[in-house]
């Protein structure tokens, strides 16, 4: 395969980083010079702005594992049609290198369907997977499995499953799977049929109990509709991220995978406006990735990518806060269309330098695979 014989090389590789959308910034010719990962994980956190991090930083004893990363970016997150964006424009842009519509689920701005950087890591013989902390069939997951005019059509995005071949999810949403109010179909047995793994019943803490057997594909529900809050006991996120990575750097070894993970719900204290709901969801997500660091690191092999769809919530740490009391203050109930932070560690991760559309990091992770290494944005 094309990128194993990249992986043998150190790339040198020439691109343009002329934005496809109108931006502003001229166009200039870059040299990055980078080795080829084998995996690629990106996780997301979901509203995950500046002052986000920065609160989950001061509240966690002033540390975080995002500290470990080198490479630092910033992409700028509007949508097509909007400059705020929602998670699904905001994904899609990920996914698969769009600016589209708010509400659009792995579509572009006229509704044709565009192949994800997962399906094509599929294509290319690698193992795949989604893990999040809302419904499997939310936005942002869905964006990178599913091709949907609308993020409302979670029956509709979750038979997408079945056709993308994705190796492994964790999530919520099991009753979109299992008790569909348009059809009758048992999407749950169709997955059993098409070789996955799959739990009849939902733990909120993921567990070891249903095998994770690498021949197989794997699917474990969260819960039936929303997984928990922090608060309320959820935890899974980081045991699920460290036993995914394991899951699917086993499952083929000679094969490499691509991930995606998301703190879903930093948006929702966002939305909530909510600073101890921000702050609980951002640290869980934090060491989601201190497991998916220990991982790269041992491996040497594989490119972390962390970033966030937009900032919700236009969330401020007002005067009088300290390390461990946050005073709090919003300018919405909603997303805010500031710059947002990109951390990258590991091979390909001096990519991820400078300012570019949020679109781009669809372009970059593709370069890092080999996919193409002709065409970046
Ligand atoms: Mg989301
Ligand atoms: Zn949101």
């Amino acid at each position: 395969m094309k990128f194993r014989v990249l992986l043998s090389c150190l790339a040198i590789l020439f691109f343009s980083c002329t934005p496809k959308s109108n931006s502003p910034q001229p166009a200039t010719d870059v040299v990055v010079e980078f080795n080829p990962p084998q995996n690629i994980i990106l996780m997301i956190g979901d509203g995950m702005g500046l002052t986000q991090i920065t609160a989950g930083m001061y509240m966690n004893g002033n540390k975080l594992n995002l500290e470990q990363f080198s490479v630092v970016g910033l992409h700028k997150p509007y949508a097509f049609n909007d400059l705020i964006t929602d998670s699904a424009a905001g994904a899609t842009a990920f996914s698969a290198g769009v600016k589209t519509y708010n509400g659009a689920i792995g579509v572009n701005a006229d509704t044709a369907h565009v192949q994800t950087i997962l399906e094509e890591a599929e294509a290319n013989g690698l193992n795949t997977g989604v893990i999040a902390t809302s419904e499997i069939t939310h936005a942002t997951p869905a964006s990178f499995f599913a091709h949907q005019p609308s993020r409302n059509q979670h029956e509709d995005i979750a038979a997408d499953m079945l056709k993308t071949g994705v190796d492994l999810f964790i999530g919520g949403g099991k009753k979109y799977f299992d008790q569909r109010e348009n059809d009758e179909r048992n999407l749950m047995e169709e997955l059993r049929k098409s070789g996955y793994v799959i739990a009849d019943y939902f733990h909120q803490d993921f567990d070891d109990s249903l095998k994770m057997d690498p021949q197989f594909n794997f699917g474990y529900f969260t819960a039936n509709d929303k997984p928990l809050p922090v608060a309320a006991g959820r935890d899974y996120l980081p045991y699920a991220s460290k036993r995914a990575v394991e899951f699917l750097d086993q499952r083929n070894p000679d094969s490499g995978f691509f991930l995606m993970i998301e703190g879903s719900q930093i948006d929702w204290g966002g939305h909530a406006n909510d600073s101890d709901y921000i702050v609980t969801e951002m640290i869980d997500f934090d060491q989601a990735i201190g497991e998916v660091l220990k991982f790269a690191e041992a491996d040497g092999n594989t490119l972390v990518i962390v970033t966030a769809d937009h900032e919700t919530g236009g969330y401020a740490i007002n005067p009088g806060s300290s390390m461990d009391t946050i005073i709090a203050g919003f300018t919405s109930g909603y997303h805010t269309g500031t710059l947002i932070p990109v951390f990258a560690y590991g091979p390909g991760s001096e990519l991820f330098n400078g300012i570019y559309e949020n679109t781009a990091i669809f372009d970059k992770m593709r370069l890092a695979f080999g996919f193409d290494k002709n065409e970046v944005n």
